[in-house]
C-alpha cells in the first residue's frame, strides 16, 4: 500500500504542482490506499505526511486496518475542519481533491469551513491507479467470479415455468454468500420475457415462462472485491421465440468481438465499437443503448470504461479487469445480454468467469 501512496504523491505533483495536499474521499479510495474499510473517513496525503480522518466508531478498526498511518480522531466538530486544521499545520494554501468524490454540498461545506485555503480540483487521480490491478488484486476478484460460478452451477436448474424472479433472485444471494460471498457486488437480476428487456429490472413477483428468455446478471464481493457476470437462459418446456435465438448469436459475436478486440493501450471507446459494430450488422443498434463494459474492482463500477461515452485520451491498461457485455433489448418481447469479466493482458485477453455460455 505504501507503493499505491508513492504512486499517488508522484501523480499530484505531477499533474497539480501548486496543491500542497490532496484530500482523498470515497471509501473505495480510502481503502484502497490505506486498508481501512470503515464507511466514513478521509485521507490526508501530502508530500511527507499522511493521515486518516475517522470518527470514534472507527478508531478501533482504523488503527487495525491501517496501522501505519497516522489515526486524527475526529470528534465534536465536522470532518473538514480536522483538514483545515491539517492545512495551517503544515503550512498548506492549496488543497487537491476530486470533484467526482465530493458532493455539491460538500463542496459548499469545505469552502466554508477551509478558510484561507484554495481548493484544486484533482479528478481521477486514485481512479487512475486503480486502473491496473496487482496480483493479489487480480487474484480476490478470481475468487469473487468462482464463487458467483459455483453459486449460478448449483442455482441454474432452478429456472423453470412457474419459477418466481424475487424468490430465484433471493436463492442466488443465499447460495453465493454459502459459497464464500462476504456481500453482494450488487442485488443479483433475475428478468425474465419482457422484463429481461429492462436492462437493469429489478426481480419481483413476476413467474417465468416456459420457452421466455431469463436474463441473470450476478456478482459479489469477497476480500472487498467484486465480480460481475451475466448470462441468458431459456426457461424450459417450450422453444423460445425464433428470433430471440438470432438474437442470441448476435450478441454471442459481439461478445467474442469485444473480448478479441481488449488489448493493453487500446482505447475503451474502441473496443466499444467494435462489438457495437456486430450488433448494428444484424439490425440491432437500436436495441443496444448502454455501454460495452466497465473496469470491476473494489467497486463494482469503476474505470476504465468502454463505451462511445469513453475519455477519447484513456487507454486500457495491461491487467485491467473489465466487463464485456453487450445486450439487445427488444421492449414488451425479451432481452438477451452475456456478460463475461475479462483480464486484459498483452498475451490476449483472459476471461474470468467459467459459467457455460
Ligand atoms: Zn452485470
Ligand atoms: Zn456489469
Amino acid at each position: 500500500m505504501s507503493a499505491r501512496l508513492e504512486a499517488l504523491r508522484a501523480a499530484l505533483r505531477r499533474r497539480h504542482p501548486a496543491a500542497g495536499a490532496l484530500a482523498v474521499a470515497g471509501m473505495d479510495n480510502v481503502r484502497y490506499l490505506s486498508g481501512f474499510r470503515g464507511d466514513a473517513g478521509l485521507l490526508w496525503v501530502a508530500p511527507d505526511d499522511a493521515a486518516l480522518l475517522t470518527d470514534s466508531r472507527f478508531w478501533t478498526q482504523a488503527r487495525e486496518e491501517a496501522p501505519d498511518w497516522r489515526l486524527v480522531r475526529v470528534r465534536e466538530r465536522p470532518t473538514v475542519e480536522f483538514l483545515g486544521d491539517l492545512c495551517r499545520a503544515s503550512g498548506v494554501g492549496a488543497l487537491a481533491f476530486d470533484p467526482g468524490e465530493v458532493t455539491y454540498a460538500g463542496y459548499r461545506e469545505w469552502r466554508r469551513r477551509l478558510t484561507g485555503v484554495r481548493l484544486v480540483p484533482a479528478p481521477g487521480l486514485v481512479a487512475a491507479l486503480r486502473l491496473r490491478k496487482e496480483p493479489a488484486e487480480i487474484a480476490a476478484i478470481r475468487r469473487a467470479a468462482a464463487v458467483a460460478d459455483r453459486a449460478f452451477a448449483q442455482w441454474r436448474a432452478q429456472v423453470r415455468p412457474g419459477a418466481v424472479e424475487a424468490e430465484l433472485a433471493l436463492d442466488l444471494e443465499h447460495r453465493m454468500r454459502r459459497a464464500g460471498a462476504e456481500a453482494m457486488a450488487f442485488p443479483p437480476i433475475v428478468a425474465g420475457g419482457p422484463r429481461g428487456a429492462m436492462a437493469h429490472a429489478v426481480p419481483g413477483p413476476a413467474a417465468l415462462r416456459a420457452g421466455e428468455m431469463v436474463v441473470v446478471d450476478l456478482g459479489c464481493r469477497v476480500d472487498g472485491y467484486c465480480s460481475d457476470m451475466t448470462r441468458t437462459l431459456v426457461v424450459p418446456g417450450a422453444e423460445p421465440d425464433p428470433e430471440a435465438r438470432r438474437v442470441y448469436d448476435v450478441v454471442r459475436s459481439a461478445l467474442q468481438a469485444g473480448i478479441d478486440a481488449l488489448r493493453p493501450g487500446r482505447r475503451g471507446l474502441d473496443v466499444d465499437a467494435e462489438a457495437r459494430r456486430v450488433i448494428a450488422a444484424a439490425g440491432y443498434g437500436d436495441a443496444f443503448g448502454h455501454g460495452l463494459g466497465h473496469g470491476v474492482g473494489l467497486a463494482v463500477h469503476e474505470g476504465p470504461r468502454l463505451s462511445p461515452l469513453a475519455d477519447p485520451r484513456q487507454t486500457i491498461p495491461e491487467d485491467a479487469i473489465v466487463t464485456v457485455e453487450p445486450g439487445v433489448y427488444l421492449e414488451g418481447r425479451f432481452g438477451v445480454r452475456l456478460e463475461q469479466l475479462v483480464r486484459v493482458r498483452a498475451g490476449g485477453p483472459e476471461v474470468l468467469s467459467t459459467s457455460p455460455l
